[in-house]
């Protein structure tokens, strides 16, 4: 039998929820804008090894989230789960190392496979940007100014952001040494995937939702005392643009995310009104992944954030379809035809109007004044004849001087266009 339902995880867009999509979208497109950002869209599928060293074998997308198959020529293909590897792949395929910096904006879906739920789904749609070739925190601070631009041009109230340093990578070893150490003293009180990533990366321990290693993590080492002297000043030299632009945010320890790319700076913007998936965006600096990739050495940094989720927290927007200015009644059959070229003459003098063709014609008055429409344009026997057209104001007193006129076509234009 065949199954009428979208794929778990997965949902029609219509109504309201679509057009905030589209107008967040619209949003993000002209405020990144003013930061030099240019579209880019990769396809929603990639080789596998696009993802799995990248992403990192431990992470939980590469473990458990990505849909992905053998096509029918033997490739393993996988659906995008998320775009910054897509996009540094792009532009080592387009030729674009040397243009640098590269400024991008991608937005499109994404496919993870997991347990659905409000906020998570199976395809979730991001707005995704990279700033790839400059290696200065200037970059840093660049991304998270305009996340904070562009979640304020939406209205969003109640989101913080967090902030963290993974510093370079020597930091980094370090750390994860204290970090191994401090977990296998804890052992028995780690979930299995906690237990699973000791060894490989126990930095991702710290990312966990599992309640026993929160309790855990929550006396862990603390990265900030293992940071090198540059890495520090890296780290220090955001903190202080972040407050000269008076971008509030809080330190934040545990936050790691989840990739196997991230290093130096990491943040999210968090908010406290959608339960478990309170994170909207996310994103840091990935320098080491470019090369990991096959590509030179290339500092970078992005961040993406769930459309989804913002579309939920921003009802506030203001998305009502417009209402056409006039809708078109003929009378009788023989007077369709010349009501739909009226209708077509209007639109391509950019006029909203709506042909009401059929039915009782009192009940097409009322389904005019339904629609706010500001015009009724009646057409019967004697306007074809005189090649006129009656248009009625409902919204005129009745009886006033201009409820109803009589006009030619330019009549109309002049009176409806814009
Ligand atoms: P989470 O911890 O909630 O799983 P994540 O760290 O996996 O998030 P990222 O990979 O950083 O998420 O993706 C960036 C943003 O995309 C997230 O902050 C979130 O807003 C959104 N997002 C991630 N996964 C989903 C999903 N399954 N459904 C809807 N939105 C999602
Ligand atoms: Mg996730």
């Amino acid at each position: 039998m065949t199954k009428l339902q979208p794929v778990r995880g997965t949902r029609d867009l219509l109504g309201a929820e679509l057009l905030r999509h589209r107008k967040i979208q619209r949003i993000a497109n002209e405020t990144t804008a003013l930061y030099g950002y240019a579209p880019i869209e990769t396809p929603i599928f990639e080789y596998t090894s696009v993802f799995t060293k990248p992403l990192g074998e431990t992470s939980d997308i590469v473990g458990k989230e990505m849909y992905t198959f053998e096509d029918r020529g033997g490739e393993s293909i996988t659906l995008r789960p998320e775009g910054t590897a897509p996009v540094v792949r792009a532009i080592m395929s387009e030729g674009l190392t040397q243009t640098l910096p590269q400024r991008r904006i991608l937005q499109g879906p994404m496919f993870r496979y997991e347990r659905p739920q409000k906020g998570r789904y199976r395809q979730l749609h991001q707005i995704s940007i990279e700033c790839i070739g400059i290696s200065t925190y200037h970059a840093d601070v660049e991304v998270i100014a305009m996340a904070d631009h562009i979640l304020r041009d939406i209205g969003l109230k109640n989101v913080v952001l967090h902030l963290n340093t993974l510093g370079d990578l020597g930091s980094r070893l370090s750390y994860r040494n204290a970090l191994v150490t401090y977990f296998e003293q804890h052992q028995d009180k780690l979930s299995e995937d906690s237990l699973a990533r000791l060894q490989k990366n126990p930095l991702r321990i710290l990312d966990s939702k599992d309640q026993h290693d929160k309790q855990v993590c929550a006396n862990a080492p603390k990265l900030i005392d293992h940071l090198n002297a540059s890495s520090a000043d890296f780290f220090n030299n955001v903190c202080k643009a972040l407050k000269e632009l008076g971008i509030k945010y809080q330190l934040d320890d545990t936050l790691v995310r989840g990739l196997d790319y991230y290093c130096h700076t990491v943040f999210e913007f968090k908010t406290a009104d959608l339960g478990a998936q309170d994170t909207v965006l996310g994103g840091g600096r990935y320098d080491g992944l470019m090369e990991q990739m096959g590509g030179p050495a290339m500092p970078a940094v992005g961040w993406a954030c769930g459309l989804d989720r913002l579309s939920l927290l921003s009802t506030h927007l203001d998305v009502a379809p417009p209402n056409p200015i006039a809708c078109i009644m003929p009378f009788g059959e023989a007077e369709e035809l010349p009501a739909i070229l009226l209708a077509q003459k209007l639109r391509a003098a950019e006029v909203y109007v709506e042909l009401l063709l059929q039915g009782n014609f009192g009940k097409r008055l009322k389904a005019a004044s339904k629609k706010d429409a500001r015009y009724a344009i009646i057409i019967g026997e004697t306007e074809v004849k005189a090649g006129t057209y009656m248009v009625k104001d409902l919204r005129a007193e009745e009886g006033s001087l201009h409820k109803e006129q009589s006009l030619t076509l330019e009549g109309v234009v002049g009176l409806l266009g814009v």
